[in-house]
């Protein structure tokens, strides 16, 4: 009886034993669930440092292998110069032709600081420069990267040098704007007005990056006589050590096209500007390119 009832008791331990061992068995598959899910949470949620070598290198191709196969542009071994031809014959107002009548010649050298874009020479209809940056001085307005810098250099010493600072009312356009402004102008004053003053889209100095219009600081848009103001005066008689011209004075309005523009000024580059003002000179006379009017054939 002894002998059975501890067998008994040692079973009864057994099954109690085994019981506890499943019951542990159990109560530890229940978290099982969420310790897969911790683990997929790990794997799936991967920090992005993990994220984008592994991305980049499935998405893009390997970047050692993409001059391969592109061919590098060939230069334009003769470059023929193009046309844009005129939508009628040639048309004059008042001694100003309209630029439309014009053949005007695509230039080929749109990002030379020194190329003459007028109503005869245009830039080709896609160009944008590649260097514009935002200019100091200004409401949101951009140059050429070489114009903003003389631009600010010039902002200073003329600040120094009269005591009063300068505004930048336009720079940079591109051909959109030259459209709005062109037929903004027909549709205020005149065609002929628009002649006289307004450049055709594609044939605007501002397209280059390198127009600066200017005006006192304290005023926020152009004035008829601000070369008689005292910074403009001071620009006329200095700009061109900042590589600036005066580009539409009265003696040169039959040479480039245009009436007199006091507060317009082009970036050409220090010594093409120096040696245009020491020789009073436009540069349409600087490239023989002056401007053919009527009376004078
Ligand atoms: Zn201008």
């Amino acid at each position: 009886m002894r002998n059975a009832k501890s067998v008994k008791a040692k079973m009864c331990l057994s099954l109690i034993i085994l019981s506890i061992l499943a019951g542990v068995g159990c109560s530890s598959s229940e978290p099982a669930p969420s310790e897969s899910t911790t683990q997929l949470t790990i794997q799936t949620m991967p920090t992005s440092e993990e994220i984008s070598p592994e991305t980049s290198a499935v998405v893009t191709p390997a970047p050692t292998e993409e001059p391969t196969p592109t061919p590098m542009p060939t230069p334009i071994p003769t470059p023929e110069p193009e046309y844009i031809e005129p939508t009628k014959d040639e048309v004059w107002y008042d001694g100003f032709v309209d630029p439309r009548s014009i053949r005007a010649e695509i230039v080929t050298n749109p990002d030379d600081v020194t190329v003459l874009v007028n109503k005869y020479y245009a830039l080709p209809l896609d160009y944008v420069p590649d260097d514009l940056v935002a200019t100091s001085h200004s409401m949101n307005q951009q140059l050429r990267a070489e114009a903003a810098e003389a631009w600010e250099q010039m902002y200073l010493d003329c600040l120094e040098e009269t005591g009063q600072g300068i505004f930048l009312v336009s720079g940079y356009r591109d051909t959109n704007t030259q459209q709005y402004l062109f037929d903004r102008s027909v549709n205020l004053r005149s065609l002929a007005f628009a002649c006289k003053k307004n450049a055709w889209p594609g044939r605007s100095e501002h397209q280059l990056g390198l127009a600066l219009d200017i005006t006192p600081a304290g005023y926020d848009n152009i004035m008829d006589d601000f070369d008689k103001t005292t910074v403009g005066q001071w620009i006329c008689e200095n700009g061109h050590k900042y590589g600036l011209i005066h580009r539409y004075k009265e003696e040169f309005v039959y040479e480039t096209g245009y009436g007199i523009e006091g507060w317009h000024f082009r970036y050409v580059g220090v010594d093409l500007a120096t040696y245009l003002y020491e020789n009073h000179m436009s540069l349409e006379a600087y490239y023989g390119k002056q401007q053919v009017v009527p009376w004078d054939e």
